[in-house]
């Protein structure tokens, strides 16, 4: 973690929620969960941010990882999708992290010195992680375990997902837990997801991920530099996952994938069924 002083972040977000026009909660779908799970959107808003105007990222690379201003279409609502089908299928609901800020103005998947040029973005950024940090420590304290999910969209193979794990560094909680069986293999989440026909890259066998797209900054700072001792998958569907017509099929069987891995290693259940 670089100069980031999170314990101060939260001070600050707390007191912005009470300040008047520019609220950086309109911008933010922020939901507590209760379970150990979060869904994380970071690149599909469209809304502009009152009193800032557009990155212009002076000195930073134009490239994937770097400075990038395309937005994710779709993700916004795919992850939407996805969290009210885990809720359906465990029975509670996830943390849901969506920004809805275009991409241009502020980036939530970059570290803060690339991530926001004004003070405006600046809000929304430190309301976004100050709510992840939240996240990821409540879910630590009650469960003893963790996974985010951070939702992307790429538009090199429409047909591919790519997993991003930094090659398995932002999992490690769950490999020290459980085994290698938690990450590689059937039960994995790329293997759940395998199974249900969602073309995972790389598969659960496979290594290593595909340079692009081995993770950003919040699946590096909380699944591994910043001491959450939870894990972060970084998903990245391509746009035949992400068109309007597919999500609620694709969110079903993501939602099914997510549920079946949660079972088997954060301890979640089904849902008793109701019969009275
Ligand atoms: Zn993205």
């Amino acid at each position: 973690m670089r100069g980031w002083p999170w314990s101060v972040v939260v001070a600050v977000a707390v007191s912005v929620t009470r300040g008047p026009a520019q609220e950086p909660l309109d911008l933010l779908r922020l939901e507590h969960g209760e379970l150990p799970i979060v869904i994380s959107a970071p690149h599909g808003g469209s809304r502009d941010i009152p009193g800032s105007t557009a990155r212009r990222g002076a000195g930073l690379e134009r490239r994937p990882g770097g400075f990038v201003v395309a937005r994710d279409g779709g993700t916004e609502e795919l992850a939407g999708l996805v969290a009210a089908a885990l809720t359906e299928r465990l029975g509670a609901r996830p943390w849901v992290v969506v920004n809805r800020a275009h991409r241009r103005f502020m980036d939530p998947n970059r570290r803060p010195e690339e991530a926001y040029e004004d003070a405006a973005a600046e809000r929304v950024y430190r309301h976004y992680h100050a709510f992840l940090t939240e996240a990821c420590t409540t879910m630590r304290q009650r469960h003893g375990a963790g996974l985010v999910i951070d939702f992307h969209g790429q538009g090199s193979e429409a047909g591919t997902v790519f997993r991003g794990t930094g090659n398995g560094l932002s999992t490690a909680s769950l490999v020290r837990r459980f085994g290698p069986r938690a990450v590689v293999g059937a039960e994995s989440l790329a293997g759940e997801l395998r199974q249900r026909g969602v073309l995972v890259h790389p598969g659960p066998l496979e290594r290593p991920e595909q340079a692009g797209f081995t993770g950003g900054f919040i699946t590096k700072h909380y699944g591994a530099a910043g001491g959450f001792d939870v894990a972060a998958v970084q998903l990245e569907f391509g746009a035949s996952y992400r068109k309007q017509e597919a999500r609620a099929g694709v969110a079903a069987v993501v939602a099914d994938a997510i549920a079946a891995h949660a079972i088997n290693f954060l301890g979640c259940r089904r849902p008793a069924v109701g019969g009275h």
